[in-house]
């Protein structure tokens, strides 16, 4: 039988330490969040090679006494719990006492550390777990530690760092997290000698958010609150024409720690459905605050999976916030005309731009400039100046850009009631359809023409420019131009009245239509009765997976009535958790059906209408699908674009 032997010292250090140090970044996170409990304001990180040879952390913080730095690098020395029940209500960051003691055991550590107290502070040395020297040294006060050749005494797990770069990338995620977490805290990051990340730890979280992920996402933010009970809620939400095809720009800061919350992000994302686009992911940076004691937060510092002990009030909260924040924030996009250049440059042949540009002195670059340009990927200089040269010989591009949040649209007047729309909808009255039609329409009406009555006359004037491609409405209002996708507009107009009404006209058909379904089409329909009702459908069970239809929303009048009823089903057996969904689903059905199609000929008063609807609301920025209704063009951005104004 094998002779049990208790591990010696440094071999069981090593083995803990593997547990807090995997990587440059799991030393920076310790490290970091060592200097935020010390109450520091200003932090920077050094890295060097992806940290793997050197990491020097420095704060403002209250530094440690003299006589107590040889303790804060044992194991279990920790001056942050002194009881057994204050694990319940931890609020610092690091509290198992860990981690010092594990990093020096695995690397090269130098610490210079003053506490205010005393003339001097202190510098220690620790290398591989054993101290080399401890001395009293001049230093500012704040603590600053550096850490050299992290695994140079365990090769082995050396082995299992990857590239320089990617570790590089881990260290500078988990900052940029930190940062998040806490905008009033100075962060900065230096790699290899530059700077790479500066946050101005102004406590706001907008400021925070722009240093860390950039001008181009915090442009299209908007901000999110609430509460309910002691659960409160805070942040920033995309707008929701910048969702984006990954859940990379999904932050949640549990009392100012990055946590992941499968409630959290499943409720923002129900809050989206109706105004994302299918398969994009809204980006949000939230921050949750809660009692501590609702939290089961692993005690494990690497954890970052979290659990509420009542998940509902957490969905419930963000939900309701993340909602009301889309619906009163303006999300229309607008468009912006790239800023024109051929002013400038008029008379330029080519090559005398190009020495223009060479000659130009080159502006010093602002710090969130110089992210910026991290962001994106390093362009080669001739295809640019080329473009640029491009643009000023020909029309510029137009590309849609953040609206700057600043800017409030004109179209959102305040609570206007929801239009009469559709409400007088009278299928079969001749005259009422004429008169929305004009000479130049088809004989034979196109469908659904009729339902899109005059709203009441609200200033300012909406001008009637013209359609484009039969499909963009283009008209002018105050000292803007908008383009209006037809259908769009109309599908969300219906969308929007039948979630508000339930209830829609019906036309009752002549003699009722059988129509056979497949099973969980049958069950859908005849489980779901009342709701089918509120949209126009009058069903009733005929047995045998065939179901009556005896009415159906009267602007669907013509249509194959059992195509109309098994896409309704379709819709209804898409059913999410959330019992609204299911009736989201069937009207968005209806109302993409109803609504009238790009390349219908519509007649200029129809049209006019249909975006004097649009601009007179604010719930119609979006189809229910997610794409956006309308664009805005801003007068003083076509001036800008013909070089009347600069
Ligand atoms: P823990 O953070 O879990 O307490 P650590 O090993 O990370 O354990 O740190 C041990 C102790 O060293 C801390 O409790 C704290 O008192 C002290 N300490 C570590 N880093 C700093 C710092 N940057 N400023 C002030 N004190 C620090
Ligand atoms: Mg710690």
């Amino acid at each position: 039988m094998p002779k049990i032997n208790l591990l010696p010292k440094n071999v069981a250090e090593l083995i803990a330490a593997g547990e807090v140090v995997e990587r440059p970044a799991s030393v920076i996170k310790e490290l970091v969040e060592n200097s935020i409990d010390a109450g520091a304001d200003i932090i920077t990180v050094e890295i060097k090679r992806g940290g793997i040879t050197y990491i020097r952390v420095t704060d403002n913080g209250c530094g440690i006494d003299f006589n107590d730095v040889p303790t804060a690098f044992l194991r279990h020395a920790t001056s942050k719990i002194k009881i057994d029940n204050d694990l319940n209500s931890i609020a610092t960051l690091g509290f198992r006492g860990e981690a010092l003691a594990a990093v020096s055991s695995v690397a090269k550590v130098e610490m210079l550390t003053y506490s205010g107290s005393g003339d001097f502070g202190a510098r220690y040395v620790i290398e591989g777990g054993e101290e080399i020297s401890y001395e009293e040294s001049g230093c500012p006060e704040g603590t600053t530690i550096i850490i050299r050749d992290i695994f140079y005494n365990t090769p082995a797990r050396m082995k299992f760092l990857k590239k320089d770069v990617s570790e590089g990338n881990a260290c500078a995620a988990v900052i940029e997290r930190i940062a998040l977490s806490h905008p009033e805290i100075s962060f900065k990051l230096i790699r290899d000698g530059k700077q790479t990340l500066s946050t101005t730890g102004d406590g706001s979280i907008k400021s925070a958010v722009y240093s860390v992920l950039g001008r181009e996402f915090t442009g299209g933010l908007i901000e999110a609150k609430g509460n309910i009970g002691s659960v409160s809620i805070e942040g920033l939400i995309s707008k929701p024409v910048f969702c984006r095809p990954t859940r990379n720009n999904q932050f949640t800061f549990l009392n100012g720690r990055l946590v992941r919350s499968g409630t959290v992000i499943a409720a923002v994302e129900q809050a989206y459905k109706n105004s994302a686009m299918v398969g994009k992911f809204p980006g949000f940076v939230l921050y949750l605050t809660v009692p501590y004691d609702t939290v089961d937060v692993n005690v494990h510092p690497a954890k970052t999976e979290v659990r509420f002990s009542d998940e509902r009030v957490i969905f419930d909260c963000v939900y309701s916030a993340v909602k009301s924040a889309l619906a009163s924030g303006d999300t229309r996009p607008e468009v912006k005309l790239n800023t024109p250049v051929f002013n400038k440059f008029e008379h330029m042949t080519t090559a005398q731009y190009r020495q223009q540009t060479i000659d130009e002195p080159k502006k010093e670059k602002t710090i969130a400039e110089q992210i910026y340009d991290r962001k994106i990927p390093q362009r080669d200089n001739s295809t640019f100046i080329y473009a640029q040269q491009k643009k000023a010989e020909f029309t510029p591009k137009i590309t849609y850009v953040a609206p700057d949040g600043s800017e409030t649209n004109p179209m959102t007047a305040e609570e206007r009631k929801d239009s009469e729309i559709f409400k007088s909808t009278s299928v079969n009255t001749e005259s009422n359809l004429e008169s929305f039609l004009d000479e130049s329409a088809p004989e034979k009406p196109v469908k659904n023409v009729d339902i899109i009555p005059e709203p009441e006359e609200t200033e300012p004037e909406v001008l009637y420019i013209g359609e484009a491609f039969s499909t963009y409405i283009i008209v002018q209002k105050e000292n803007s131009i908008f383009m209006i996708d037809k259908h769009a507009a109309h599908e969300r107009i219906i969308f929007n009245r039948l979630r508000k009404e339930k209830t829609t006209e019906v036309q009752a058909l002549l003699s009722p239509v059988a129509v056979t379904l497949s099973p969980e089409e049958y069950d859908a329909v005849t489980s779901n009765e009342k709701l089918l009702l509120s949209a126009g459908f009058e069903t009733e069970d005929f047995g045998n997976n065939t179901v009556l239809v005896r009415a159906v929303p009267a602007f669907l009048t013509g249509e194959d009535v059992s195509a109309i009823l098994c896409e309704a089903a379709e819709s209804l057996i898409k059913t999410g958790i959330v019992s609204n969904e299911r009736e989201d689903n069937l009207y968005h059905t209806v109302a993409c059906k109803a609504a009238i199609k790009a390349g219908n000929k519509n007649s200029q008063t129809e049209l006019l209408n249909l975006a004097k609807q649009v601009l007179s609301s604010k719930d119609v920025m979006y189809c229910p699908h997610g794409r956006p209704v309308a664009f805005e063009i801003k007068k003083r951005e076509l001036e800008k674009q013909f070089g009347r104004i600069q």
